[in-house]
């Protein structure tokens, strides 16, 4: 089946919009505590099942100790490794925070893999003290240096529903 990962640090809103997305309470697990056991989940979605979503564990957490950190590199390299039927990842960014380092790192995976991607704005209603559009419009530039990215940013909110539409047809689009 073909695939479309979510990626993101912890708490970015992960679990939220992948139930937004499915209409499906609880489907996702709430938020990971830092040195929990860390893993792939995956969803199919369609009866008969007409591709999966695949939950990346969360990552960047500040307390993580350095073998979680070294653990979740290792699990996602080896996932992202030679996987046609994954066929692009979305990565979850904080509209308040921005990219991190992490985020950088797993970019550089991603290009590495020659998996594409797209940065998918969470929370943007929490966004107050700066514009929307110059928030897009930086992450704009910083993905056009990573060759595997998307150069468009999806901006979406689990709280007002604002671009969940928008995710779901990228997911769609994703799978041709
Ligand atoms: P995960 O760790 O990435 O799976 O994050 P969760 O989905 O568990 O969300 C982390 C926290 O952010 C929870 O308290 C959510 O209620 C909250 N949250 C998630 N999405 C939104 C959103 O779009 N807007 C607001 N205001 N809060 C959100």
């Amino acid at each position: 089946l073909p695939e479309v990962a979510f990626a993101g640090r912890s708490n970015v809103g992960k679990s939220t919009l992948l139930n937004a997305l499915t209409n499906r309470k609880g489907l996702a697990r709430a938020s990971n505590t830092p040195g929990r056991t860390q893993e792939l989940n995956f969803f199919e979605v369609g009866n008969p099942p007409q591709f999966r979503l695949v939950d990346m564990p969360g990552y960047g957490f500040a307390k993580a100790p350095p073998q979680v950190a070294k653990r979740w590199r290792f699990l996602i390299n080896d996932f992202l490794r030679g996987r046609p039927t994954l066929k692009r990842t979305l990565l979850l960014v904080d509209a308040r925070r921005g990219l991190k380092d992490i985020d950088r790192e797993l970019m550089a995976m991603l290009d590495e893999a020659a998996v594409s991607y797209r940065i998918v704005l969470t929370k943007s209603d929490k966004l107050k003290d700066k514009p929307l559009a110059d928030v897009t419009a930086t992450l704009a530039e910083q993905a056009k240096t990573h060759a595997a990215a998307h150069p468009e940013i999806l901006t979406t909110s689990a709280e007002s529903g604002l671009g969940i539409d928008e995710l779901r047809k990228a997911v769609i689009q994703a799978i041709g």
